[in-house]
């Protein structure tokens, strides 16, 4: 190819010239035909710039349309390819690339994006939600502020400090509402930068300071705590398995439904066969297949159940757990390992499976199973316990309750708090402050009050931060496809690329 236009500008001064100096071959990639690598020869030119007060004497025509300066490809394979980096990222874009005949390594993709890439200037919008996400969980994080109101990631900060925060906020003038955790810093970084714009605290945060304070102020009574899980009442054993879910509820139910009918099936058959009835007359008589009469018949026990076809690896060894379980041995782990040193090849998980199925043979509550270890209950659980007001756990609460009237007042009003958070009862707000003052949970009450304004706007306007942990989500799923090459600026692009 050749450019055929009369007149050229000069790039520095901007005067038209039509008096070339030279001409010259550049080669440009552009986008593949039909899945094969395309390469222009363009056949281009040099021109004098005329302007005698020019510094430049001799310029190369531009093509700014076609390609970028000192480009090796033409503008739209660069703007596919740029596409391919930010939604795929670099290696896995050079891999597409490729594929469609477009021939570039991931380094040469993310050279190019960051090169290129300026992002748009972002207005600040009206409703802000300020928040962290881990850049490595525990290390390292960053700060994601976000549009409420449209529902997209305006920036992302590399650190999670007030002074970076303020900065974007100078910056970006003009939010009215600045919803936020109830982290210190988000909030000072607001009030400096921001001083007109509403503060919100975020109501999931304020939850969960609260479940924090219960769990300090709870945390001094946990032998009492300990003692009434352990005090042998029937109830308490319920609550504590109802506190470590492995199983579902409604699982165990049916798996112990299944169960008992497949027993009382069992004792029929016996019963038959004891008055000397045949096997298929038994099997007639109960609609039952044949093979099942003949298993009852000859097994010396109730034969339990086969719940997985894979837990059929860990019945050559059903004896030997049976014997651990009954000297009370019930770590899971510790089992396996044991069974692997005999030679057995199965995961763990289906260790654990297996004797989820015994346990409903040796029920926790009963003295089948001589325990060694007392139930526990950990002071989390009996946070969530009285946060939520499972049903399970009421008679082991009313019983902590009656024990200590302090847990009970602390209790109380925790719920109280929860409940007026949850239901948005502005009203009862400073009653509760004036309550909490006296208890274990004054200090919270004492670090709400002093971002008093924050919790009542919470109770007021209906923003939350619960899109913003989406957002995060998002984040992440474009963090770990970045692994090897991430820098935050390249993560920057995508996130708000893809928003
Ligand atoms: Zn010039």
């Amino acid at each position: 190819m050749r450019t055929s236009r009369l007149l050229a500008c000069c790039p520095v001064c901007g005067t038209g010239s039509r008096r070339v100096h030279s001409r010259y071959l550049r080669k440009l990639g552009d986008l593949p035909w039909e899945g094969i690598p395309v390469a222009i020869q363009l056949r281009t030119r040099k021109f004098f710039c005329d302007d005698e007060l020019c510094r430049r004497h001799i310029f190369t025509e531009p093509l700014s349309s076609t390609v970028p300066r000192y480009g090796r490809r033409t503008l739209r394979s660069v703007e596919a390819l740029d596409w391919m980096t930010l939604v795929l990222g670099g290696q896995a874009g050079a891999r597409l690339a490729r594929k469609l005949g477009l021939l570039v390594t991931g380094s040469t993709l993310l050279r190019q994006l960051r090169h290129r890439a300026q992002c748009k200037p972002l207005a600040a919008p009206r409703v802000l939600g300020i928040d962290d996400w881990a850049w490595r969980k525990g290390h390292r994080y960053g700060t994601i502020l976000c549009d409420l109101e449209n529902r997209r990631v305006i920036d992302l900060l590399p650190d999670r400090e007030a002074a970076t925060v303020s900065a974007w906020l100078v910056q970006h003038p003009g939010s009215e509402i600045v919803s936020r955790d109830r982290g210190g810093i988000y909030a000072q970084a607001a009030r400096a930068a921001a001083p007109g714009a509403i503060q919100v605290a975020d109501r999931w945060h304020l939850l969960r300071n609260l479940s924090e304070a219960l769990k300090n102020a709870l945390s001094p009574h946990h032998r009492l705590l300990a003692q009434a899980a352990r005090s042998g009442t029937s109830e308490a054993p319920a609550v504590v398995a109802a506190a470590q879910p492995s199983v579902p509820p409604w699982e165990l139910r049916a798996q112990q439904r299944n169960r008992e009918r497949r027993f009382s099936r069992y004792e029929e058959v016996r019963r038959l066969g004891q008055t000397g009835a045949s096997h298929a007359s038994i099997a007639r008589q109960l609609d039952l297949d044949h093979r099942t009469v003949c298993k009852f018949l000859r097994a010396g026990t109730f034969p339990e159940a086969q719940r997985s076809p894979r837990s059929g690896i860990v019945d050559p060894y059903a004896d030997y757990l049976d014997q651990r379980l009954e000297q009370g041995h019930r770590n899971v782990s510790k089992l396996w390992r044991e069974l692997r040193e005999q030679g057995f090849t199965g995961q763990l998980n289906i260790v654990r499976r297996w004797l989820r199925c015994r346990r409903g043979y040796y029920p926790t509550s009963t003295a089948a199973a001589p325990r060694k270890a007392a139930p526990r209950i950990s002071v989390r659980q009996i946070v969530w316990h009285i946060l939520k007001e499972t049903p399970a756990a009421q008679v082991y609460l009313q019983q902590i309750y009656q024990a200590s009237p302090q847990i009970s007042a602390i209790s109380n009003l925790a719920m109280e708090f929860f409940r007026l958070i949850r239901q948005r009862d502005l009203p009862a707000l400073t009653p509760w402050f004036e309550a909490a003052k006296t208890t274990a949970l004054a200090g919270f009450a004492s670090h709400l009050a002093r971002d008093r304004e924050a919790v009542e706007a919470a109770l007021m306007l209906l923003f939350s931060l619960f899109q913003v942990e989406g957002q995060v989500h998002g984040l992440k799923l474009v963090k770990r496809q970045m692994y090897g090459r991430a820098g935050f600026d390249l993560l920057r692009l995508r996130v708000l690329q893809s928003a």
